[in-house]
């Protein structure tokens, strides 16, 4: 497979640095070819504005998705943002690492969706949720965490973690049509060796999500043409959920 690491992490000496290291020699070694967008390190623009569209015209107001998909059908989307999506079109997956920062992922790498994402590429396209630009790629958030497992467990204090990791799995990755994998997770990431499970543990467990990356079921995310949704309001067909599933997890098939 062509596999694309996504890394947001502004320390290459880091945790996230020394897991991309991994997965790229596992991956490499698996005869995978692998391309890594190092996103501190690129100094990647994360604010989209109006700079990333020189070619129009001022005067008008500023309308992000307006003048994005007229950029992208044009052809005059800055090249970093076109390398970037050239990347994504050569990957057969997509991983993208990073800690998880006030909740979420690092801003650095919210600018990177925003901006590369763009309308006409990624949105705007009629297909969505299963479908879409991305269809027939798989991704995956693999994310370091200071917390605890018990924080992030479904009574935990934090709230549980997919539920955390919704706007990116089901909102971003799902709804450009990537099959989103389940995401691989390292608790007590700062204190890993007194807390945690440890450094080897961590490469082990990694190691066998990276060996199965092409095999792993991917979330069972309901699509938008499964049929499970109004078409008209969009909304779940009563009675499809699984016992007690709420909220987020209405949009799961089956729950693990
Ligand atoms: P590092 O500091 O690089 O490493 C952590 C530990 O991993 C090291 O002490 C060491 O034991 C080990 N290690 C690192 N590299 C190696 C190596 N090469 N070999 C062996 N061992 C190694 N946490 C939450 O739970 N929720 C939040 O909302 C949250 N928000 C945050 C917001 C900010 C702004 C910041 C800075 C942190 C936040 N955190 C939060 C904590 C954050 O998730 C962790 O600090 C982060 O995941 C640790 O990853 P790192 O790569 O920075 O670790």
């Amino acid at each position: 497979m062509n596999i694309l690491i996504v890394l947001a992490h502004p320390e290459r000496q880091s945790l996230n640095g020394a897991l991309v290291d991994i997965a790229a020699r596992e991956l490499g070694s698996l005869g995978h070819e692998v391309r890594l967008s190092d996103l501190y390190r690129m100094e990647w623009k994360a604010t989209v504005d109006r700079a990333d569209f020189p070619h129009q015209t001022t005067g008008e107001p500023f309308n992000v998705a307006a003048s994005s998909a007229q950029a992208y059908k044009s052809g005059e989307l800055t090249e970093d943002v076109k390398e970037e999506q050239e990347k994504l079109l050569w990957a057969d997956a997509v991983i993208f690492q990073f800690p998880l920062w006030w909740f979420s992922a690092p801003a650095i790498l919210k600018g990177w969706i925003e901006r590369v994402f763009s309308a006409g590429f990624a949105y705007g396209t009629g297909k969505s949720y299963g479908d879409g630009s991305m269809k027939g790629k798989r991704a995956m958030l693999s994310v370091t965490i200071g917390g605890t497992e018990h924080d992030y467990a479904a009574r935990g204090i934090c709230g549980p973690i997919e539920d955390l990791l919704f706007p990116l799995t089901h909102g971003t990755l799902f709804y450009t049509g990537f099959a989103t994998l389940p995401s691989f997770l390292v608790y007590n990431a700062d204190r890993l060796e007194d807390y945690g499970e440890g450094f080897p543990a961590v490469v082990d467990r990694f190691r066998e999500r990276l060996a199965t990356l092409e095999t792993t079921p991917p979330i069972a995310f309901r699509s938008a043409a499964s049929g499970d949704y109004d078409p008209k309001t969009r909304e779940l067909r009563p009675g499809l959920e699984e016992a007690h599933a709420h909220g987020f997890n209405l949009h799961i098939k089956k729950l693990s």
